[in-house]
């Protein structure tokens, strides 16, 4: 299974996943349907899932510590003083 999937058979082009999702995963293609094309940059949200007003996209992911680096990332940025058992 597609760690994201979109049925085009449902998605009607709204562009509201692309407004949703906050890592810019998502493009319109020429036949204005959903496509994830920077699917590895998802954090498993499921802001998309909710927003889509036709429940067209199924998220698969499962959040794992494999996630090396993203374009949104800062090279170097040093994470370790962040206190995560805050959250
Ligand atoms: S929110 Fe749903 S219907 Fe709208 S473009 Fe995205 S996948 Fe398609
Ligand atoms: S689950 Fe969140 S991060 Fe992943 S594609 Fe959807 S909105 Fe973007």
């Amino acid at each position: 299974m597609q760690p994201i999937a979109v049925n085009w058979e449902k998605c009607k082009g709204c562009g509201l996943c692309l407004l949703a999702c906050p890592v810019d995963v998502f493009r319109l293609n020429e036949h204005n349907k959903a496509v994830p094309v920077f699917a590895d940059d998802c954090h498993v949200c499921h802001q998309c899932e909710d927003d889509c007003p036709t429940g067209a996209i199924h998220i698969a992911h499962t959040i794992t510590s494999s996630r090396k680096a993203s374009i949104y990332d800062q090279p170097g940025l040093d994470l370790t003083f962040v206190d995560w058992s805050a959250k």
